[in-house]
C-alpha cells in the first residue's frame, strides 16, 4: 500500500505540531508505524491521503454510528451554516436537541451542552462538588473521563496506551482529591465510600468501560454502585461519551436498567461535530450558573451546527429497530470474529462486545478490568493493527479502545474485514 503523501504529510506536521497530531494515539507510536493522514470519508469509508480506501471500524472514536456523511445529517448543517455558524446567543437548535436528549433519557430533566467530552465530565464534577459541598471524586482504574486535572490518575485510552501512571502538569492537591480504584470490585468500592463518606462528592464511571478496551460491568455491579451513592448521599455519574445513544436510545442507562443522578454525554449526539452535554435530576441541575452559583460557560457552547448535526442524527437512531439491527449485525460479525481468534489463536484472545462496541484483546482473559486488560500482548495488537490497515481495515491504533460497528457497514464491508482478519491472525500464529 502506498502512503508516501501522508509520509510527507506527518514529516510536515511534526515541524508545527507536538508529535504531529491533536490528539496523542493518533501519532501510532504504540503500534510501532507512522499515522496516515485521513482526506475523506464517505459511509462505511475512510480514505486517506494517497487514495487508499479503507473499512472504518474506529468511527472517529464513536460518534459516526450512522456511518460518514449521512444525507440527513449533511443536509440539516448545510441549511443550518446558510443561517451563520455562531452567534453567543440561545437559538431554538439547543432545545430542539435538549428535548431529544431529555426524552430518551428518563434520568436527565436537564441538559447544558458543552464542546466536548472532557468539559462535560469536568462540569459536572464541579457541580456535585457545589451540590454537595464535599470534594472527593471516585473513579475507576482504566476508565477514561477526558483530559481534565482530576481525571488524569490511573485513566483510561490514551493514558494507558503511552503507560503513563498521570500526567506532569496535575498539582499534588488535585490529584489527593481523586480516588482511583478497581473496576468491578463491589468490595473494594463498599469499604472507599464508607470509609471516606463525608468527603466523597461523586462517583464517576463509564458504566461500560470503553476506555481500557471494552469491559462490561459484571452483574449487579452498576446496582450496588446506584444504591450505595443513593444510601451515603454520594452523586452518582455516569460517563455515557461513549455509550450514551450507542446501546440505546437511553444509554447504558437504559440497557442495564440504572438511573444516575447526572448523565455526560458526547461523540453520538454531536453527529460528528463538536459536542458534549450534562444533565440530570433538576435539583442539581438547577445549581448551574445563572439559575445558580456552581459556574460553567462557553463562547461556543450550543453551537447551530453541531446542535443540527445532533437533533438529526438522534431522529434516524429513534426509527424503529434501528438498535436491533445494529446489535443484530454486530453480534455476527463479533461470534464470526471470536470463532477465527479461536482457529488460529486458540486460548490467546478475549472478545468482550457490548452491542455495537467490542475488542479483542491478546490475552486468555477474561477481561474485567484494567489489571486483566493490561495483561494483553500489546506488540501482537500491533502488529495485528499493522496487518490490517495494510489491507484496508481501519482499526483503533491501540489495544486499549473499542471497535465500533455503525448502521453504515454493509455485509461485504464485514466480510471482508472478517477475510483480512482471518489473514492477519493466521501471521500472527506463524510469527
Ligand atoms: N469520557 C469518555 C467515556 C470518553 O471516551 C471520552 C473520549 N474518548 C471522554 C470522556 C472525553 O471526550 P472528549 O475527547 O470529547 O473530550
Amino acid at each position: 500500500m502506498n502512503t508516501k503523501r501522508s509520509q510527507e504529510l506527518f514529516a510536515k506536521a511534526c515541524r508545527h505540531i507536538p508529535g504531529g497530531v491533536n490528539s496523542p494515539v493518533r501519532a501510532c507510536k504504540s503500534v510501532g508505524c507512522d499515522p496516515v493522514f485521513i482526506e475523506r470519508a464517505a459511509g462505511s469509508k475512510v480514505y486517506d491521503a494517497d487514495g487508499n480506501e479503507y473499512v472504518d471500524f474506529v468511527c472517529s472514536w464513536g460518534p459516526m454510528i450512522l456511518g460518514h456523511n449521512h444525507p440527513a445529517v449533511v443536509a440539516a448543517i448545510r441549511e443550518t451554516l446558510e443561517s451563520g455558524t455562531s452567534f453567543g446567543a440561545p437559538t431554538s437548535k439547543e432545545i430542539e436537541l435538549a428535548e431529544l436528549v431529555t426524552s430518551a433519557l428518563p434520568a436527565v430533566e436537564k441538559v447544558r451542552f458543552v464542546s466536548s467530552g472532557t468539559e462535560a465530565t469536568m462540569s459536572a464534577v464541579r457541580l456535585a462538588r457545589g451540590f454537595t459541598g464535599r470534594s472527593k471524586v471516585i473513579k475507576f482504574d482504566g476508565c477514561y473521563h477526558g483530559h481534565a486535572d482530576s481525571f488524569l490518575i490511573k485513566a483510561g485510552s490514551g493514558v494507558v496506551t503511552l503507560g503513563i501512571p498521570g500526567s506532569p502538569g496535575v498539582p499534588e492537591d488535585i490529584v489527593k482529591n481523586t480516588i482511583s480504584i478497581p473496576y468491578n470490585d463491589p468490595a473494594t468500592l463498599e469499604k472507599t465510600l464508607r470509609d471516606d463518606k463525608l468527603d466523597i462528592a461523586c462517583v464517576i464511571v463509564e458504566p461500560v468501560a470503553g476506555n481500557m478496551g471494552v469491559v462490561a460491568p459484571a452483574p449487579g455491579f452498576l446496582a450496588t454502585l446506584r444504591q450505595l451513592t443513593a444510601e451515603l448521599g454520594i452523586v452518582l455519574i455516569f460517563d455515557e461519551v461513549i455509550t450514551g445513544f450507542r446501546l440505546s436510545l437511553g444509554g447504558a442507562q437504559e440497557y442495564y436498567g440504572v438511573q444516575p443522578d447526572l448523565t455526560c454525554l458526547g461523540k453520538v449526539i454531536g453527529g460528528g461535530l463538536p459536542v458534549g452535554a450534562y444533565g440530570g435530576k433538576k435539583e442539581i441541575m438547577d445549581h448551574i450558573a445563572p439559575d445558580g452559583p456552581v459556574y460553567q460557560a462557553g463562547t461556543l457552547s450550543g453551537n447551530p451546527l453541531a446542535m443540527a448535526a445532533g437533533a438529526a442524527t438522534l431522529r434516524e437512531l429513534a426509527q424503529p429497530g434501528f438498535y436491533e439491527q445494529l446489535e443484530t449485525k454486530a453480534a455476527g460479525f463479533a461470534g464470526e470474529l471470536a470463532a477465527l481468534a479461536d482457529k488460529y489463536l486458540p486460548g490467546q484472545t478475549t472478545l468482550n462486545r457490548v452491542g455495537s462496541m467490542m475488542t479483542t484483546f491478546f490475552t486468555p482473559g477474561p477481561v474485567t478490568d484494567h489489571a486483566s486488560a493490561t495483561r494483553s500482548d500489546t506488540d501482537r495488537y500491533a502488529a495485528h493493527y499493522r496487518n490490517m490497515r495494510s489491507q484496508g481495515i481501519w482499526l483503533a491504533p491501540a489495544q486499549f479502545e473499542a471497535a465500533f460497528i455503525s448502521a453504515a457497514q454493509s455485509e461485504a464491508d464485514l466480510a471482508l474485514a472478517l477475510e483480512k482478519t482471518e489473514w492477519s491472525f493466521k501471521q500472527l500464529a506463524a510469527a
